[in-house]
């Protein structure tokens, strides 16, 4: 297997074993470049300055909306808008789209797979508008049956809040019929893409999707720098989310004209350099291709899930089919506490979650508390997996049991 971790600068100068991805992704040399590229060759203030270093801190900034629409099949760059992150895209539609169309007696869909970034912003709309909660229960394995989709959604469902691939579980879930049904029952869905987008391509046109969110950090650009994608015509008629400067034509004492789409949701001095490296992500993507990460995922995760599934007293969360896991793979060890197992393999070398990975009602759907996560991406190697499995095949004799 060819090894890409030379282009990853923290990942070729340690000998980590890092399988904590879906929290954060690492980020390739390519990025780092394009971001400290844009602090010596473009740095302005973009979308203000007049001069030429201003305008050319602008273009790098419309350069990276133009790319971020290609990867998602938008129509247009203005359906673009930068955020911070997932939370903020999603926290945008919650404020902007559903306190101001939602009303008692409308229903609110959320999936019970919700990363809480997708749920808390919710429960206030509800909670603010009246309007009801409403969940969408997955099976056991985290599938999404058609019969659970189709009692759930009715006409009262004004807005479905739905992930695309779950942070706990790893499956892609089936938005494309969701979306299709709550249409037919004159709804809007959003659809968290937060850990879609760095393993599988996405076409929103196709999906027919009304708001999409996504973090840059989790797709190897920096932090701070997320995307939401939203139809033009929902965000033309959405009041801006933030109010400031940026995000206007005009402003007199006493009220203000807002700017067009998208700098009317991006108030404030935005994050140039963040979108500049977003671009740079994107293109290192676009340059391996999708097929290529999913192939070389999809064989670090079945050596993963086979390696575990010959240890007693592991039980893997979800599928048990890796090709149902997106390279997540969430698990139990009986009588062993998600905290001691994580802190045992980074004695081991190998980085991984423990908790309740921001999911708490569906770890209690699902009958867990807490779990461990090994979450895999393209660029860690059989090596990796083997020292994660091997460490966790001690986990158990370590903490006292006979086996
Ligand atoms: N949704 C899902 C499915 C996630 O996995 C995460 C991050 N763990 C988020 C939302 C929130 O992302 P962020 O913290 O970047 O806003």
């Amino acid at each position: 297997m060819k090894s890409y971790k030379e282009d990853f600068p923290l990942l070729r100068n340690s000998s980590i074993a890092y399988l904590d991805n879906a929290a954060t992704a690492q980020r390739p040399e390519a990025v780092l470049k394009a971001e400290r590229e844009f602090y010596e060759k473009y740095n302005a203030n973009p979308l203000r300055g007049l001069y030429q270093l201003g305008m050319d801190a602008t273009d790098c900034y419309e350069k990276a909306r133009e790319t971020v629409r290609d990867f998602l099949h938008a129509k247009k760059s203005s359906e673009i808008i930068f955020t911070r992150n997932t939370t903020e895209s999603i926290n945008l539609v919650a404020y902007s789209y559903a306190l101001n169309n939602l009303k008692e007696g409308d229903e609110l869909l959320v999936g019970i797979d919700s990363h809480h970034s997708n749920l808390l912003p919710w429960q206030m709309a509800a909670r603010v508008t009246g309007a009801k909660l409403v969940f969408l229960d997955c099976e056991m394995d985290g599938s999404y049956t058609k019969e659970a989709i189709e009692k759930v959604i009715t006409g009262r469902t004004k807005f479905a809040a739905i992930t695309h691939v779950s942070n706990v579980i790893g499956r892609v879930n089936p938005v494309e019929d969701i979306i299709r049904l709550v249409h037919k029952n004159g709804g809007v869905v959003l659809v968290d893409a937060a850990q879609s987008a760095p393993h599988l391509p996405i076409d929103v046109c196709a999906m027919d999707v009304d708001f999409l969110a996504f973090s840059g950090h989790k797709l190897m650009a920096p932090m701070g720098i997320g995307v939401l994608y939203g139809k033009e015509k929902l965000l033309d008629e959405m009041p801006p989310f933030l109010t400031g400067g940026e995000m206007i034509e005009s402003v007199t004492r006493e009220s203000a004209v807002f700017a067009e789409l998208p700098h009317k949701f991006e108030a404030g001095t935005v994050n140039g350099a963040g979108a500049w490296a977003l671009k740079a992500a994107i293109e290192y993507i676009n340059s391996l291709g999708f097929a290529t990460l999913q192939e070389r995922e999809l064989a670090l995760t079945t050596q993963a899930m086979e390696e575990l599934k010959k240890i007693p007293y592991v039980n893997i969360i979800g599928s048990q089919d890796p090709k149902e896991h997106n390279g997540i793979v969430n698990f139990t060890v009986e009588g062993v506490h998600p905290h001691d197992i994580a802190s045992i393999l980074d004695g081991a070398g190998v980085d991984v979650r423990a908790g309740h990975h921001c999911a708490q009602p569906l770890l209690k759907h699902l009958g867990v508390f807490v779990t461990t996560r090994a979450s895999i991406a393209f660029y860690n190697d059989e090596e990796d997996i083997h020292r994660f499995t091997e460490a966790v095949k001690g986990i158990r004799r370590m903490m006292g049991y006979a086996e």
